[in-house]
């Protein structure tokens, strides 16, 4: 993703040196020739222009004339600069778009939204006049969710009129980055709703919002996102562990938490030192920087990439609420999605304390009913029954004689009957791949409890748990498991119940 005007961040650009610039498209600058180390960039991604209408947002942004860049022609000549800038198709761009800052008088939002409009229109025309490989994202902006709809759905019908939607890739709604600067968060939520119910045909971008938020509007509809969030955490020197949280580079010890491939290549005590140092060579501080952005953005892809394989395996709920419980800042977008109020964040019962004492299945006086175990994941949810994995699991075995217990990170086994004990209901602990503390309590609590069946049957796909049971005496399953979702599979789901309906005919 780039900016049309995005070299008016560097005022030592010239008129000429932005000419040589639109000469050939962006790859043929890059490719091949820029690296050092013998390192040479060869991308064949996909590249979007933005037209820069940001920068539109206090009205025209000064200096522009000299570029040919002012006044009325200023919308065609960035977009032909914009096209300049790509050349195959899966690249996209933008007509210049007016954004709408909060508090904008009534006359000058209809102004710019008309322009905004007529903007994309001619764009459209334009890329079929050229037959250009690019297609237009068309900007949306409006005051209210209903407004931006209505713009959607008039701008739509304009260009399917004209028979223009072949030149079209999709929607991409702007005037973002106020509501989330001022944490106006749900909002967005709202817009990106709104917007896609009026017009759901066409794929949907939400201009200038990354981090946590993604998956939010991912679940909303949107499939496309930019941001130039990394670069500024890292200018502000913000690094952003594993989980997503923030801390400032200078607060780390010992070793990157992270094994990205950036992180993996760097010395936390190295750059740290090249920070603090009065006499640093000249861009040796800068590769600091750079490096931080560059695992920052790592971080914002891992994070897009883990909510879109959650959306496909149909959990992304889950994936929302887990993050929610970790960043408590993500309530109100919970409560918004769910459509719930969003003033009181606290409806789930606040954890107590995570005392693996609470609980512990050898002082309850339970016994088994069957001679078959079967040994589930517990989850976030509370009560784990409630859990999208546990009822498909639940839903699979039905019917069979088989004593089903959680296995949690605090308590080891919990009997399924036990799901509602308080301190069950209560305790907020994720079990961590590499927790051996953990694994010990959770096998001390386990051994006993094989001991009570002939037959032991595992349902576990997080690595966590089952690295936790390894070479214990039970039948580990999904046998193939290659994600954390494999327990959403049927054919997985097929085979525990097969093992189990054999099983309890044997035991029989
Ligand atoms: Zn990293």
């Amino acid at each position: 993703m780039v900016q049309a005007l995005h070299f008016k961040d560097y005022p030592s650009v010239r008129p000429k040196h932005l000419e040589s610039w639109g000469s050939y498209p962006l790859r043929t600058h890059y490719n091949g020739n820029l690296g050092t180390q013998g390192y040479k960039v060869n991308y064949q991604g996909s590249i979007f222009v933005d037209s820069g209408g940001f920068l539109y947002m206090w009205g025209e942004p000064p200096g522009l004339e000299a570029f040919g860049f002012a006044g009325p022609e200023a919308p065609r000549r960035i977009l032909e600069f914009s096209l300049k800038l790509v050349n195959l198709p899966g690249d996209r761009v933008t007509s210049l778009d007016y954004p709408i800052p909060p508090g904008l008088s009534e006359r000058e939002t209809r102004s710019r939204l008309r322009q905004t409009r007529q903007n994309a229109l001619e764009a459209a025309r334009i890329l079929r006049e050229r037959g250009h490989p690019a297609r237009l994202v068309v900007p949306v902006h409006g005051r209210s969710p209903e407004e931006a709809a209505d713009f959607a759905k008039t701008v739509w019908g304009d260009l399917k009129k004209e028979g223009l939607l072949p030149f079209v890739w999709g929607l991409g709604l702007g005037s973002m980055v106020p509501l989330r600067k001022a944490h106006r968060t749900p909002e967005i939520l709202a817009f990106v709703g709104a917007v896609r119910e009026s017009v759901p045909e066409m794929p949907l971008h939400v201009f200038g919002v990354t981090g946590l938020l993604v998956p939010f509007l991912l679940a909303k509809g949107a499939v496309s996102f930019d941001s130039a969030g990394y670069v500024q955490k890292a200018r502000a020197l913000k690094y952003v562990r594993p989980g997503y949280k923030e801390t400032n580079l200078r607060q780390l010890v010992g070793q990157y938490p992270c094994s990205c491939s950036i992180c993996e290549s760097r010395r936390l005590e190295e750059d740290l030192a090249t920070l603090s140092a009065a006499d640093a060579p000249p861009g040796q501080k800068s590769r600091v920087y750079a490096a931080l952005a560059l695992h920052n953005l790592e971080m914002d892809l891992k994070l897009f990439e883990e909510a879109v394989r959650y959306q496909k395996a149909e959990a992304l709920e889950d994936f929302l609420h887990t993050l929610a419980q970790s960043h408590p800042r993500l309530s109100p977008l919970l409560a918004a999605l769910e459509g719930k109020p969003a003033s009181p964040p606290a409806t789930r019962p606040k954890p107590l304390t995570n005392n693996p004492k609470s609980f512990d299945w050898r002082r309850v006086g339970w016994e088994p009913k069957t001679r078959v175990l079967l040994l589930v994941p517990c989850s976030q949810e509370k009560p784990y029954t409630e859990s999208r994995s546990a009822k498909a699991v639940l839903r699979a075995i039905e019917g069979l004689r088989v004593d089903v217990v959680f296995l949690s990170g605090l308590y080891g086994p919990v009997p399924l009957d036990f799901v509602q004990d308080p301190a069950v209901l209560s305790y907020d602990f994720l079990l961590q791949k590499g927790d051996l503390e953990s694994y010990l309590r959770i096998r001390e609590r386990l051994l006993p409890l094989l001991k009570l069946y002939p037959h032991r049957v595992a349902y576990l796909a997080p690595p966590a748990y089952r690295e936790a049971v390894k070479e214990l005496e039970v039948t580990l399953l999904p046998d193939n498991n290659r994600s954390r979702f494999s327990h959403y599979y049927h054919k997985n789901l097929e085979v525990l119940r097969d093992t189990l309906e054999t099983l309890c005919q044997s035991g029989a």
